[in-house]
């Protein structure tokens, strides 16, 4: 599948040189350090999936690391995303099968006026945090598209600003949102504090990872531990993560200035 991507790219040589770009270079680095990782951990790395997440990055980084092997993106803000899959749909090669294999992840805070947006363009939502725009997307999600995928993000920091519910409130919305139709709970998702060391870091995963077996044990079927950033992707393969966003390490740092 991948490799129909990248042939297509390549016989169109006026998108993208095959000279190895820092995107590239730099997505290699990241899938070596997760099969580290996974050794560490004594896991597959193929139970790890890299969601390289593209905010403030144009359709032509995106097309880079497609070009690289890449199919999973993240995205933030409903705006930007929506009009960058359509301009990645548009420079894709004309098959229309190549686009549809990229599968999209929205990974930002969700305003309630913007679900229908994420309902229609998105395979996978992390950020859902309460019942209400839960409702609003599987009330809204196309019926000819599969149910969306949803992870509920828990804060575990003790600051109240942060988004995500607090991880009090896990079984309750897990109970909410396993009811509603045309979504699919897959697990948990979360975005600890900034810590500078490896045991402090796996601490906060660790919370994360025990809800998960928690709701397990009362028979959920939870396959998804959504876990780690660039800094801190190992200490999430180490407690159990299987989807890593990971955005500065494979496409640099972003500039909010533009
Ligand atoms: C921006 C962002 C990332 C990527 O962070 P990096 O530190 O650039 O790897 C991951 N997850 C979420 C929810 C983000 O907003």
């Amino acid at each position: 599948m991948v490799g129909s991507i990248r042939a297509l790219i390549f016989s169109s040589p006026t998108l993208i040189s095959p000279i190895m770009s820092s995107i590239s270079i730099n997505l290699q680095a990241v899938r070596q350090q997760i099969v580290q990782a996974a050794q560490l951990a004594d896991r597959s790395f193929t139970e790890i999936q890299l969601l390289a997440v593209s905010k403030n990055f144009d359709a032509a980084a995106v097309l880079e690391a497609v070009n690289a092997g890449q199919t999973a993106f993240g995205e933030n803000y409903v705006q930007e995303a929506v009009d960058k899959i359509a301009a990645v749909q548009r420079m894709l090669p004309h098959s229309k099968q190549a686009g549809a294999e990229l599968e999209w992840h929205f990974i930002g805070p969700i305003q309630s006026n913007k679900t229908r947006l994420i309902a229609q363009h998105f395979a996978w939502v992390h950020s859902v945090d309460r019942l209400k725009i839960a409702e609003r997307l599987s009330e809204q999600r196309p019926a000819n598209m599969p149910p969306l995928n949803i992870c509920l993000q828990i804060n575990i920091s003790e600051k109240q600003t942060k988004s995500g519910m607090h991880i009090s409130e896990t079984v309750q919305l897990a109970q909410q949102v396993n009811a509603l139709p045309h979504l699919r709970l897959r697990g948990l998702m979360a975005i600890p504090e900034p810590t500078d060391t490896l045991e402090l870091q796996r601490e906060s995963f660790k919370k994360i990872r025990l809800m998960q077996e928690q709701l397990n044990q009362q028979g959920y079927n939870l396959d998804t531990l959504s876990m780690g950033m660039s800094a801190d992707m190992e200490a999430a393969i180490l407690e159990g993560s299987t989807i890593v966003r990971v955005g500065t390490a494979i496409f640099g740092k972003r500039d909010y200035a533009q």
